[in-house]
């Protein structure tokens, strides 16, 4: 696979299908489908409740480090250096916190409006610097001089023949001379035990489907880049596997559609709830959630082809309990048309 090398122009991607907006706006994204399998009630609040989230020094860490490796490859091919992504750090912070305010909330002193140095400036460049490692590590794995992304932070979505549209952001998307393609994604944790993955793998498969579907190649290689430990995990999806996860999302849609019928969106506690922002609405932790918001309700049929046969082929073969378990006698009338997520 010759895609560490500048493709020259022939080489960018056919354009994706145009995309007809569906008459009841229905979308998953991976992150959203994540949640769900990890927490339907967790799902609930992020997609239909749609409530705040304070940003952490962690989150936002990763999407500053994403923002300068994303800004790097505007830069001529010999001037992506380690030193010029260190010195992107500091103007792309501006940039992002002058965009989103509230991200410097995390580094104002209490009381202080203007968020002047002090101890919160202290934290600041405490926290920046903690992002310069993870910029270090990025060329431990790859050499920037010798890639030409064809795209960055793409926006990729698709409508199934079911009418589910799947959509979400692809960090970057790398196709050669012969048209591979790659799709590569930035992680700023370490990288998973093998067990979990195929957890790990569910985004970019996620993304691979939807490049399939739209562009008719099955992308080459899926990437991910662990930037907290060096590590990288590539993978080879095949076109059969891709046809099976699509029935694994139809499956958690319906899945969705069930749980959305019933008013039923059943906390799931884990160990991702030390980190949840909403666990004082969570039954699990003595909360009570705030009642199913009246404008996210609409009518229309449902994923009629994700009963539960295709639960029992495609749920397993993701090996993902959860799927299985969640899309038992799933078979709704309504579901819901306001799930527009990231
Ligand atoms: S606290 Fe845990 S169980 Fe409750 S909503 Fe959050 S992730 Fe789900």
């Amino acid at each position: 696979m010759e895609i560490d090398r500048p493709a020259p122009e022939h080489s960018a991607p056919a354009p994706s299908l145009p995309l007809q907006s569906p008459p009841c706006a229905r979308a998953l994204s991976p992150s959203r489908a994540s949640d769900f399998k990890t927490c339907p009630l967790l799902y609930r609040f992020r997609a239909i409740d749609r409530l705040a989230e304070p940003p952490s020094p962690a989150a936002v860490r990763g999407t500053l480090v994403h923002s300068v490796l994303e800004r790097l490859f505007d830069l001529p091919p010999a001037q992506r250096t380690r030193a010029a992504a260190q010195a992107l750090l500091a103007p792309e912070w501006e940039r992002l916190s002058t965009e989103a305010p509230e991200l410097a909330s995390m580094f104002r002193d209490p009381g202080d409006e203007a968020g002047a140095p002090g101890d919160a400036g202290a934290t600041l460049a405490l926290w920046l610097e903690s992002a310069r490692p993870l910029l270090g590590t990025y060329f431990t794995l790859e050499d920037p001089t010798r890639l030409e992304p064809a795209e960055r932070e793409q926006l990729v979505e698709v409508m199934l023949p079911s009418g589910l549209r799947l959509r979400g952001f692809v960090d970057r998307l790398d196709v050669s001379p012969r048209g591979d393609i790659r799709v590569v994604d930035y992680k700023t944790g370490a990288s998973p035990r093998e067990a979990f993955e195929g957890k790990a793998l569910f985004q970019l498969k996620f993304y691979a489907l939807i490049i399939w579907r739209t562009r008719g190649v099955v992308p080459r290689q899926l990437r991910l880049l662990y930037l907290g430990d060096g590590d990288l995990l590539t993978y080879a999806p095949a076109e059969a596997e891709l046809a099976r996860f699509e029935r694994t999302l139809e499956a958690l849609w319906a899945a969705i559609a069930r749980a959305f019928e019933l008013g039923d969106f059943r906390p799931s506690p884990g160990p991702l709830c030390g980190w949840c922002s909403h666990q004082s609405l969570c039954p699990s932790f003595g909360g009570t959630p705030p009642p199913m918001p009246a404008g996210a309700v609409m009518e229309f049929p449902t994923v009629g082809a994700a009963g539960d046969g295709a639960v029992d082929r495609a749920g397993d073969r993701a090996g993902d309990g959860a799927v299985d378990r969640a899309v038992n006698g799933a078979a709704g009338s309504t579901v819901l048309a306001s799930v527009l997520d990231d």
